[in-house]
């Protein structure tokens, strides 16, 4: 439902949790928020963003790289587990989502009978799953894993996908629901309308549908999904808050 990310010289956690409160207006039924600092650390909860605030007071939120969801739930119940950020099997790469991806359970009958098993009962885990297989299997590094396996996804979605492999990289694509990246001096944010970005920048990129957005502190490059370079329009927002 709801998507915020940051990557930058700042805290992530308190603009994260700034844009889903932002973001409430959408209506949701769980809140979860991903930090990468070293490791990568991931706290989500059924329920209200004031929730998962509570959650967190004694835990480090540590980390100038993360992401946070609301959940409006279409496949699971909401509840904790079912709550995003979703881990893939070797809890290295993490997922949030907003939408569906429509043949999740092709993907997931195959991904078991290879030994994945599964946290959650959400489509949105299973992507994360496939990526972490298409990794296993080929080698290839995240940003290339994820480009696959968004072209065996039927559905839409808008994602964000983070890897501690990788840890200074946030990679965001888009079929069918919105995104929009801000673009700051030496930082961008990521979400899924601008209404969490405008008090940082003015300028913001919309993603277009099957465009993947790999997003480092000094660099963006944006690509289809068949692998074409393509070429960011930074647009000025004259929205105010
Ligand atoms: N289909 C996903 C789920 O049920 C994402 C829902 C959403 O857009 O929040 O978890």
């Amino acid at each position: 439902c709801g998507i915020v990310g940051y990557i930058g010289q700042r805290e992530a956690y308190p603009i994260i949790i700034k844009g889903l409160h932002r973001l409430e207006y959408r209506g949701y039924d769980s809140a979860g928020i991903a930090l990468l600092d070293k490791e990568l650390k991931v706290y989500k909860k059924a329920g209200k963003v004031s929730n998962l605030e509570d959650f967190v007071k004694d835990v480090s939120v540590k980390g100038t790289v993360g992401m946070g969801h609301t959940r409006w739930a279409t496949h699971g119940a909401p509840s904790d587990r079912n709550s995003h950020p979703h881990t893939s099997g070797d809890r290295k790469l993490t997922i949030i989502h907003n939408g569906i991806i429509e043949n999740y359970s092709v993907i997931k009958e195959a991904l078991l009978s290879k030994g994945h098993v599964f946290k959650s009962d959400t489509d949105t885990e299973v992507l994360i799953h496939l990526v972490e297989d298409i990794q296993n299997e080929t080698g290839l590094d995240v940003e290339e894993a994820v480009r696959i396996a968004l072209n065996r996804v039927i559905g839409a979605y808008a994602i964000v996908i983070m890897s501690q492999d990788d840890p200074d990289l946030l990679i965001a694509a888009r079929k069918g629901s919105p995104l929009v990246i801000g673009v700051g001096k030496g930082e961008y944010f990521i979400a899924s309308d601008a209404t969490p970005i405008v008090e940082y920048t003015k300028n913001v990129i919309y993603l277009n549908d099957n465009e993947i957005a790999y997003i480092r502190r000094e660099d963006l490059l944006i690509k289809n999904i068949d692998n074409t370079i393509q070429v960011p329009y930074i647009q000025k927002l004259e929205l105010q808050l």
